[in-house]
């Protein structure tokens, strides 16, 4: 008997109705170990999760980043039954929508005006359509990921629908080199429209880095984007802007903010975003819906009142020299790189002689898996994980590192791994 004999049989099925059987390929049966892994979750509260088979996780994946505060949280939970007792969505708007617009303008530096949306690509796709608009120029130089639309994925491998025309607009320059993006900017002279990027990859920016891609951006006459959908409120109530100090024309946000309900938001200058009252088009029907505005005024209440930052930099840190003292105990630092900060930190993975970097990831997540802690590699923390749940995720890494030893040993998978192979949409080259 299987332990995850429901989520195959469910699997099956949700294969011949949809693509992958999910609707986030992050979320597919692609990223964990096929038949040996749940791929269906029935409820979560707190920091853990149940599968459709009964089986419990503490999880750190977070939904991929939108559970902040905990899963099924009473507060927000009761937030969102009051606003649902007045309704959903309305044919005009909701009082609550300025409530939310004039606590985002206060807790976001840079923020004069906001927009809000439903996900992460709407506010992306939208800070790019203003920047081209206000600048009048039509390249965006881009580092990170920013979303499924056209105008990013064009630039990426997964690129297959996207007219040419659109795709050579993008133009990828690499992260924490100031000389990388100083390249483009020469090579493309007045037709960079804007600067999108990740403030925070990997183990964040290096001094001054921010500061001194702001001073180029502007000397080129184009607009600094942070794309904060993964570091706002993650690291910081006002995410990597509050942080390290640097306020972007333009900034948007979405996974965190509302502790899972659907809503995004680009926000910048009056000047920009008041472009949207003068034809640069930015609307969707369900822009205005109130439950998740009610989601994420609680959520923002609770992680003001609770520390909430201070809390995931101390629960991060205690991970990471976990993980890092593992890594030198077990002597697996040519497979197992420790990367990020605090908050959103863990493993990423290495090949080594006949191991692909996604054998070690699978053997990795197949163990982690065992032991109930569900993990992609890099973790979140939410204000429901305590430090012991931070203790169960290093005795199961620790477990996990005695099976990738085993493997590089025999140089081979055979007899460890019982199930399929992680295989990600996009792969390292
Ligand atoms: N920007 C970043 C940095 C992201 O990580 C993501 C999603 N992973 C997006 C934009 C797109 O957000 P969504 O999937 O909600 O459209």
């Amino acid at each position: 008997m299987n332990k995850y004999n429901k989520s195959i049989v469910m699997l099956e099925k949700a294969r011949k109705l949809t693509p992958l059987g999910a609707q986030t390929y992050s979320k597919s049966y692609r990223y964990f170990c096929e038949n040996n892994a749940p791929s269906f979750m029935e409820r979560g509260k707190g920091c853990r999760l149940w599968d459709v088979d009964g089986n419990e996780y503490i999880d750190f994946i977070c939904a991929l980043g939108p559970i902040t505060i905990g899963y099924s949280d009473e507060r927000i939970n009761g937030a969102i039954v009051k606003q649902l007792e007045k309704g959903i969505i309305f044919s005009q708007p909701s009082p609550i929508s300025i409530e939310l617009a004039e606590k985002i303008t206060e807790i976001i530096p840079c923020a004069e005006m906001v927009r809000f949306v439903k996900n992460g690509s709407d506010a992306t796709a939208a800070a790019v359509r203003l920047a081209r608009a206000y600048t009048g120029r039509e390249l965006m130089a881009v580092s990170g990921y920013h979303g499924m639309q056209d105008w990013f994925i064009g630039s990426t491998v997964n690129h297959k629908g996207v007219p040419k025309g659109v795709r050579e607009l993008v133009k990828n320059f690499e992260y924490n080199n100031i000389d990388s993006i100083k390249l483009l900017f020469e090579e493309n002279p007045d037709q960079i429209a804007g600067v999108i990027l990740e403030p925070i990859q990997g183990n964040g920016p290096n001094e001054g880095y921010l500061r001194e891609l702001k001073r180029l951006v502007h000397r080129h006459g184009a607009i600094l984007i942070f794309d904060e959908v993964v570091s706002g409120f993650r690291y910081a109530l006002g995410g990597a802007s509050e942080l390290y100090n640097v306020n972007p024309d333009i900034i948007t946000f979405g996974k965190g903010m509302a502790n899972g309900m659907p809503i995004s938001a680009v926000a910048g200058k009056k000047e920009i975003l008041e472009m949207i009252s003068e034809g640069v088009f930015i609307s969707t029907t369900f822009g205005g819906e109130a439950l998740s505005m009610a989601a994420a005024l609680k959520t923002i209440e609770i992680l003001q009142k609770e520390n909430a930052y201070e809390k995931f930099w101390d629960l991060g840190n205690i991970m990471l020299k976990g993980i890092k003292d593992l890594v030198e105990k077990y002597k697996m630092e040519e497979v197992l790189i420790v990367s990020g900060l605090a908050p959103h930190c863990g493993y990423l993975f290495e090949g080594i002689g006949n191991l692909s970097y996604l054998d070690i990831n699978s053997v990795y997540q197949q163990r982690m898996i065992e032991e109930g802690i569900l993990t992609v590699g890099i973790n979140n923390i939410n204000l429901a994980h305590k430090k012991r749940n931070i203790q169960a995720y290093l005795d199961a890494s620790e477990k996990a590192m005695l099976d990738i030893k085993k493997a590089i040993q025999q140089n081979s998978l055979k007899g460890i791994l019982k199930g399929g192979k992680v295989d990600p949409v996009f792969k390292r080259v």
